[in-house]
Parts: C-alpha cells; sequence; structure tokens
C-alpha cells in the first residue's frame, strides 16, 4: 500500500471509520478535501465539532436532539401517552413520513442481536419502563424491522414491558388502577426481512395501520 505523508494518512485512517468506507473512498474524500477551499474544509470539520458539541439524546425517549426533551416529546398536541419505539433516530422519519401518527417515539438504539454481541442491557429502555411503571403511556407501538433482529427484540419488550405494568398494577401508590397496557406491533406491510427505514410511506401507514396485539 501507498505510504502518505502523515496528516494525509491520518485522515485516511478516520473516514475508513465511516461506514461504508473502505480504503479506496476514504482515499478519494481525503484527496477531495486537500483539494477544497480551507472555508469548506473548516466548514466541515466545524460541523462535525459543532455535532458532537450540541446535540445530546433526549432525557424521555432517546432521540437525537438539541433541546432536552426533544420537539416530539415537548409536543402539547403530540399524544404523549402513545409511543411508537423504534431502533434508531432515523426509524422516526420512517414513520413521520406516514403523517398519520400523532404520538410520540422512544429510542432503543439498537436490535437484540447475539451474534454481535448486544444483549438488553445494550439497548437503551430504563427510561420508557420508568414511564410505563408511573403509568404515563397507554399504549405502545413496537416498529422494530420485521428482521431476525427485530422480531426478537418486539419479543423480549413485550414480555419486558408486561413486566414492568405488572408492577406497578401491584404498588399501593397508583390512585386507581388504570387500563391494562397496550402493547402492539406494526403489521407485515412493511415486507418481511426488510428494514423500517427503506419503507415507503404508504406501506409504512398501513402497517402502523393493521397493527396487532403482541
Ligand atoms: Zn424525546
Amino acid at each position: 500500500m501507498q505510504r502518505y505523508a502523515e496528516p494525509m494518512a491520518r485522515l485516511i485512517e478516520e473516514l475508513k471509520k465511516l461506514p461504508g468506507v473502505g480504503s479506496k473512498s476514504a482515499q478519494r474524500y481525503a484527496f477531495h478535501l486537500l483539494r477544497s477551499t480551507d472555508e469548506d474544509a473548516a466548514a466541515l470539520a466545524d460541523a462535525v465539532r459543532a455535532l458532537k458539541a450540541s446535540l445530546r439524546l433526549c432525557s424521555v425517549c432517546n432521540n437525537v436532539t438539541d433541546v432536552d426533551p426533544c420537539a416530539y416529546c415537548a409536543n402539547p398536541v403530540r399524544n404523549q401517552r402513545l409511543v411508537c419505539v423504534v431502533e434508531e433516530p432515523t426509524s422516526i422519519a420512517s414513520v413521520e413520513r406516514t403523517r398519520g401518527y400523532a404520538g410520540v417515539y422512544h429510542v432503543l438504539h439498537g436490535t437484540l442481536s447475539p451474534l454481535h454481541g448486544v444483549g438488553p442491557e445494550q439497548l437503551r429502555i430504563g427510561n420508557l419502563l420508568d414511564r410505563v411503571e408511573r403509568g404515563e403511556v397507554d399504549e405502545i407501538i413496537v416498529a422494530t424491522s420485521p428482521t431476525l433482529e427485530g422480531e426478537a427484540t418486539a419479543s423480549w419488550l413485550a414480555a419486558t414491558l408486561r413486566r414492568a405494568s405488572a408492577s406497578r398494577a401491584t404498588q399501593p401508590s397508583a390512585a386507581q388502577p388504570s387500563a391494562a397496557l397496550r402493547i402492539t406491533r406494526i403489521a407485515t406491510g412493511v415486507p418481511a426481512g426488510s428494514d423500517i427505514e427503506y419503507a415507503d410511506e404508504v406501506s409504512m401507514a398501513r402497517s402502523m395501520e393493521g397493527r396487532r396485539e403482541l
């Protein structure tokens, strides 16, 4: 492999860490940046720095946000008692495209994947269980992808949520017994084995409407 001056080699190494970027692309990007104006290169570096400095996870739903709680959790027009659970922050866009969903979200930041060493403790679910235990949720729509990992995550989630909901029912502090938590799963309008991120809005809307009890 060709040897580059240290700053170039360093940039190529960093670029190779991006998903889908191999050695060839990384070299192409690095040389493109070398040829670009100082302003363009600085704008890119600034954007990366600002991303890490100003963005954080919403303390309620784990969505990526620059304000906490995020725009969805802070929106009084949205039904805060209807929660759609998705794998990644980017999955929210797929549900929003349907324009038919007026609830809020919860982002797991992954799916169960024993092969890749992702167990329940790696998923962000604590704040959702807290919401359920406080009786703040009427229905949870599990919108993980219809892949093996997504389905396994949905089953595990349903069992865990049911336990959290049951522990609330036995708490003496619960003012009055509230209606049982509804846990639903999106229908398979999203093609099986595919990622919901690539679902078009019509199939996504259908799969939200056709959701079934889990
Ligand atoms: Zn939020």
